[in-house]
């Protein structure tokens, strides 16, 4: 059976404003079947990297917590921390660092509210899922191809019910980047974000090491030792947390990007299935389809969109919604003055384009291999 999808267009007019369609779509797509009366409802958004704009506007959050209010339910936003800490380089490529304002509670939050998301826009508060130092996490025994377990954030873990807003754009790793990743990379731990990026122990680079040894007091499993002054890791020691990441102030410590961008996706949905094992029934997912930027909101930058704002989308199924999300984009021309080259008549394929090396179609056909969701969906314009 087809999965539902609902859709407005950005039309809007004194009779019908946007807000109101948004009301509608939450309502068609059955927010209130999915939370209720008093439960701690996690709103899963992510905050943009600092000097990212093209993250999902703080002011439709807020009429969309405000309809979850109106169900009874106490919403919450939320978000895990990433992997690195501190103001150091961001690239772009799979291969290189990524880092930013949101690898510690104190800091994302600081970043989600210069961004816009303070209780006086939203009002609703902010709960780092995953605690000071992303070191709140829970284990989910899930027993697939790549994880018996994964870690998730624990407060997402702990909420009744979970409402996935997602911001719909290009990603350098999954070609897009839609709900299954907001769900599935966004809810993990730094423990579980690392595991999804990479199979082996992080590495160091030698130039950026200045021999401090914070990392080799810092490793619990004793992992790091030093080398001619220099931070040196046992990959059969190292148990993957991350932690060293965390500590070392000079970036030296990184992740080992998986090679393989299919497992790299197919790990990321297995995720989203943990995630979503403990919400069956009680989640709900929204893409906006506006901004559409070629890459990761996680970049401290968006480049000009690729193509035009095309509307909103929310469905119970996480495959169906991003199907639909990627179908919506390549039925567009793209827009005139944006970084596509080629690609830009409706129905090429804009992801492709923008990656050549990464097939987006392996994320959902994973997730539906995984009973997550169904690719085939129908879909409902309100
Ligand atoms: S914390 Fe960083 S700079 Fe210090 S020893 Fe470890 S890797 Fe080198
Ligand atoms: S990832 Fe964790 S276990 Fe591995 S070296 Fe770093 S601190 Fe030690």
């Amino acid at each position: 059976m087809k999965s539902k999808v609902y859709f407005i267009n950005l039309r809007a007019s004194m009779k019908e404003t946007l807000f109101q369609k948004l009301d509608k779509l939450l309502e068609r797509a059955g927010l209130s079947e999915v939370v209720g009366d008093r439960d701690l409802t996690a709103v899963k958004i992510h905050f943009g990297e600092m000097g990212n704009s093209a993250f999902v506007r703080p002011i439709y959050v807020r009429e969309i917590v405000k309809q979850i209010k109106k169900t009874g339910a106490v919403p919450f936003l939320t978000d895990a921390n990433t992997l690195y800490a501190g103001a150091v380089p961001f690239l772009t490529d799979a291969n290189t660092l990524y880092a930013g304002t949101r690898g510690n509670s104190a800091e994302h939050i600081d970043t989600a509210i210069k961004n816009g998301f303070a209780y006086a826009v939203v009002d609703a508060p902010i709960i780092i899922a995953d605690g000071l130092r992303g070191r709140s996490q829970t284990g989910i025994d899930i027993g697939q191809k790549h994880f018996d377990t994964v870690y998730i954030g624990s407060e997402i873990v702990n909420a009744d019910a979970l409402v996935s807003i997602a911001h719909f754009k290009g990603h350098e790793l999954g070609g897009f980047g839609g709900t299954l990743k907001n769900v599935g990379m966004g809810s993990a731990s730094r423990h579980g974000k690392l595991e999804q990026h990479s199979g082996i122990a992080p590495k160091v680079k030698r130039k950026k090491c200045i021999g401090c040894e914070v990392c080799v007091e810092h490793c619990s499993q004793s992992a790091i030792s030093m080398e001619a002054d220099k931070a040196k890791i046992d990959a059969d020691g190292c148990i993957g947390c991350g932690e060293c990441i965390l500590m070392c102030a000079q970036a030296a410590i990184q992740v080992r990007w998986s090679k393989s961008i299919p497992e790299f996706m197919e790990k990321m949905m297995e995720y989203t299935l943990g995630v979503l094992t403990s919400k069956k029934g009680k989640a709900l997912f929204v893409n906006f389809i506006t901004d559409v930027s070629p890459a990761c909101d996680c970049l401290p930058v968006s480049d000009a969109p690729i193509v035009r704002n095309i509307g909103m989308v929310a469905s119970q199924d996480p495959v169906a919604i991003d199907q639909a999300s990627a179908d919506l984009v390549n039925q567009e021309p793209a827009l005139a003055g944006s970084c596509l080259q080629a690609g830009l008549e409706p129905g090429e394929d804009k992801f492709r384009v923008l990656y050549p090396k990464v097939d987006w179609t392996i994320q959902l056909e994973y997730a539906q291999g995984l009973e997550l969701g169904s690719r085939d969906y129908e879909l409902i314009e309100i």
